[in-house]
Order: C-alpha cells, then structure tokens, then sequence
C-alpha cells in the first residue's frame, strides 16, 4: 500500500472522527439546553402553583375573619384576589403542555366557583354557607394539586431523558476514544512494519555502501514509495558498481595497451643502442616498427583525452567548408603510405563534395573506421571507403570482409569501453574510439550506422548534414555514454 494513501485514510479517518464529534456535542448542547429550560418551567409552574395554594387559604382565612366580624378591611381581601390573578395569569403563560393548559382551566373554573360562593357568603348569615365554601376552596386546591403533580411529573420525565442522553454522550465519547486509540496503534503497528523497518533497511545499505563500498541490496518492502526507493538506490548502486568495473577495465585495457607498444620501443631502443654492428636494412625496419607504436600510442592517448574533454564538456567543432572525397582522400592515403597489408579502394563522387565540417574531426573518424577495418580482417583483404552524396547528405563508407560483430554486441558497440570477444583475440584495444566517433558525428548533427554479421565483415557509415544546422564554434556536452546504435 501506498504511504500517501494510508496518510490520506488516516486524516480522512480523523476528520470524520472529529466531525461526528463536534456535531454530537452541538446536537447535545442544543438538547440539554432545552431540556434545561422545560425543566426551569416546570419548577417555576410548581412554584407559582403554590404560592396561589398559601395566597388562596390565606384570602379563606381573611374572607372568614370579615364575615365573622373581626377588624378586616376590605381592601386586604381585594389586595388578595388580585393578587391571585395575577399568579392565575403567570401559571396560564408558564404553561407548557396542552395538558397543563386544561388543568389551568379547570382551577380557573373552581377559583371562579370559589370567588361566587365568597361572593354570596356576605349577604347570608355567617355559618350558613361555610360547608360550599369549604367544597369550592377543596375543589380548586385539588385542582391545583393536579397542577403541581403534572409539573412535578414533566420535570422528572425531562429529568430521566436527560440522564439517558448523558449516559449515550458517554457511550459515544469512550466509542470515539477507544476508536481514536485503536487507530493510532494500527497506525503505529503500520508505520513500524510498512515505514520505519525499510527505511532501516534502505539507510543500512546505503551506508555499507558508502563506507565500505559493499554492494548490498536495500530490501524491496514496505510502502510503494519506500519499494520504489530501495528499487532506485539499487540500481544506481548497480550503476555505480558498473561503472567502477568499468574504469577498472578500462585502466587494466589502458596498461595493457600501453605496454605492448612500449616493449617494442623499448626493445627496438635497447636493439640501436646494441655494442654490436647493426645492418642499415635492420634499422631501417626497426625505425618504421618505432614510428607505428609512437603513431599508435598518439591515437590510443588522442582518444583517451577525446573521451575526458566530452566528459568534462571541453570539446569543440571548428567548422569550415571542405571537400568530402579530399578528406577520405587524405586518410585513405595515410594508409597506404604506411605499407597497409591490405588493398585500399577509395570511390568518389565525380564532383567535388563540399562538405561542412570539423575536418581534424571527420579525419579522425574515418581514421578510426580505417584502423578498425584494417585491424579487424585479414591481411590481403578488401577495405572500401566511399564518399557520396544522399539528398543533403554526405555519406562516408567504410567497409571491410573482416570478423563481423555478432547482433548482441551491435547494440552496445558505440558505448565506450565495448569491445566484441572476436575483436580482443584479434587484435588490441580500448573501445573508446567509437564512442569518440559517435559524439563528432553526433555533434555535426549527423549519424552513424553500422551493418555487420560475424564472418561477413561490417560496414560503418557516417551520414553528416552537408550544411549542419550548428554554429561555428560548437561545446559538445557530455551525455550519458548511452548505447544507442544505429543499424540499417
Ligand atoms: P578499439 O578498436 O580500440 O577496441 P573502438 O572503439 O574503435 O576501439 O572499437 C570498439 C570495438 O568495436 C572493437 O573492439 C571491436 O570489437 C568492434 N569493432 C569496431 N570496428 C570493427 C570492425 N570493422 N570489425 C569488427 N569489429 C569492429
């Protein structure tokens, strides 16, 4: 699974988490505020309810003490009755339920009865309408009972709603807090196995590597980013082990290549120098064997330094217009002056080909496809060169009846350092000197191609642009010396 993946589940996880949350608490506050305020109405009903029950005796007791004679004024007794409907008025506004309201109405209803029979009372004789008045002031304080015992039951249902309600809150709270908890471990069980144990794995084979140079796998688990780490780091470790076994190889291809040339100098030196008399026939052949090593090893340390100025981007085309079949014309020419053990055909265009061009450079290539050719066949065999033109091209031809190269090896012949199993029993080498050909052409805007098959000899051609589209002082940068062959 993906790190940013599960990263996203546990932030959505939280969230929704939290959202629940924050909305159950909105939704209890809202609800326990209510609750709150109807159990608030209820007390307030109950207390009004019986303050009207102490008013309405007291008005009894007043209303006797008036009728029985006693110093009473009037106005006490009005103060009362107001007084009782007002608390009539406040319990009528205070309530809340339909049924409250029909109770109301019925203490109203048994309060009126009550004031009419007070109301008669002081035209009679006292003592005769006590056992009404008694039954009127029963009746409206049973009613007010019934008032105050509905109230007192609203409340107690608000009351067990409420402790219901608290008792889910709690639920639901330890609900989230255990879940809260549970999905931090997991979290935490996942990272260790998924995150932290590879990126262990991937900084422990980085530093053995580092230090010690030891090529260690980092371990391909965990999370796909942490997979595609370790897959990364491996193969720039692969790539830079190959490359260290490149330069090793290319330091032992070096030594050795330097050596063979140096022995015979230094045989052909310790030969001049000799007490003895030495014929001019055999120093002649000794001279021309000292200029081929010191013209090879030219090339060889010419090519080596090709190679580092690419690399370090110091490399540059000095164009100018040339004729193309001169130029095959002055390497083909090299050649056969230097007693090549091979027959040299040169085929030219019948006109001048102006070419434009590094000359040293395309000199230099062909004299590479040259060298190869010659180095690569049998002594007495045909070497081709051919120059012609192609639309706006010019293409220059080496082709020779030597080795071949095998249809594997084609494929990383013009990577530097490459040299095909053939071609080392055959004859001595770097592998460079392609690769350095690939970057001129390349650089001239150009392409270089090769057809070859073993046993059957190869033929490489140059195809150049004859006006390239490049400025006349060109860096060539350095690029992965990538195989990339061209094969037609
Ligand atoms: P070098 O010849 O010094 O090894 P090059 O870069 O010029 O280096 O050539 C690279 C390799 O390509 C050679 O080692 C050889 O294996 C192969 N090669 C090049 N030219 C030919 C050819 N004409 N015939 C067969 N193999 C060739």
């Amino acid at each position: 699974m993906s790190l940013k993946r599960v990263i996203t589940f546990a932030v959505a996880l939280l969230a929704s988490l939290g959202l629940v949350a924050a909305t159950s608490l909105v939704v209890l506050t809202t609800y326990l505020h209510r609750a709150t305020l109807s159990m608030q109405a209820s007390v307030e009903g109950i207390r009004i309810a019986q303050d009207f029950e102490v008013t309405l005796l007291n008005l009894h007791r007043l209303q006797g003490s008036l009728r029985r004679g006693d110093a009473v004024t009037v106005s006490t007794i009005e103060e009362a009755e107001r007084h009782l409907s007002v608390q009539l008025e406040r319990t009528r506004r205070q309530a809340h339920s339909e049924e409250e309201r029909e109770l109301l109405t019925q203490v109203d209803k048994a309060f009126s009865l009550y004031l009419d029979a007070q109301g008669r009372a002081l035209e009679v004789p006292a003592g005769q309408m006590s056992a009404e008045l008694n039954l009127r002031l029963e009746n409206t304080l049973v009613a007010i009972n019934q008032l105050i015992a509905l109230n007192i039951q609203e409340a107690r249902a608000e009351q067990s709603q409420v402790d219901h309600w608290d008792e889910m809150a709690n639920l639901a709270g330890m609900g989230v807090a255990v879940l809260l908890v549970l999905g931090v471990v997991v979290l935490l069980v996942w990272m260790r196995r998924s995150v932290f144990r590879p990126l262990l794995g991937i900084s422990r084979a980085m530093r053995r590597f580092g230090t010690d140079g030891e090529r260690t796998e980092a371990p391909l688990e965990g999370s796909r980013e942490l997979r595609d780490m370790a897959r990364t780091f491996n193969e720039m470790a692969d790539s830079l082990q190959n490359q260290r076994q490149a330069r090793l190889t290319f330091l032992a291809g070096v030594a050795h290549d330097l050596r063979n040339p140096l022995s015979a100098l230094k045989m052909s030196a310790a030969l001049v120098s000799s007490r003895g008399p030495v014929s001019e026939e055999r120093l002649r052949k000794t001279m021309s064997l000292v200029s081929r090593q010191v013209s090879r090893l030219d090339r060889m340390v010419g090519d080596l330094l090709d190679a580092t100025r690419i690399e370090a981007g110091h490399f540059e085309l000095k164009l100018e217009e040339r004729d193309a079949g001169e130029l095959a014309t002055s390497v083909v020419e090299l050649y056969r002056s230097s007693g090549a053990a091979h027959e040299l055909r040169l085929v030219l265009p019948d006109e001048p080909l102006p070419l434009r061009c590094d000359a040293t450079r395309v000199e230099q290539v062909l004299n590479n496809l040259v060298s190869n050719a010659l180095k690569y066949s049998r002594e007495g065999s045909v070497v081709a060169v051919e120059v012609r033109r192609e639309g706006e091209e010019v293409w220059l031809s080496v082709k020779d009846e030597g080795i071949g190269i095998s249809a594997e090896e084609l494929r990383h012949l013009f990577a530097p350092f490459q040299r095909t199993g053939s071609a080392r029993e055959k004859a001595p080498g770097v592998g460079i000197g392609l690769s350095v050909a690939r970057r001129i052409v390349e650089a001239h805007g150009g392409r270089i191609e090769v057809e070859s098959s073993p046993g059957q000899g190869s033929t490489f051609r140059v195809r150049l642009p004859r006006a390239p589209r490049v400025s006349a002082s060109r860096e060539v940068r350095p690029g992965p010396f990538a195989p990339d062959p061209v094969f037609s």
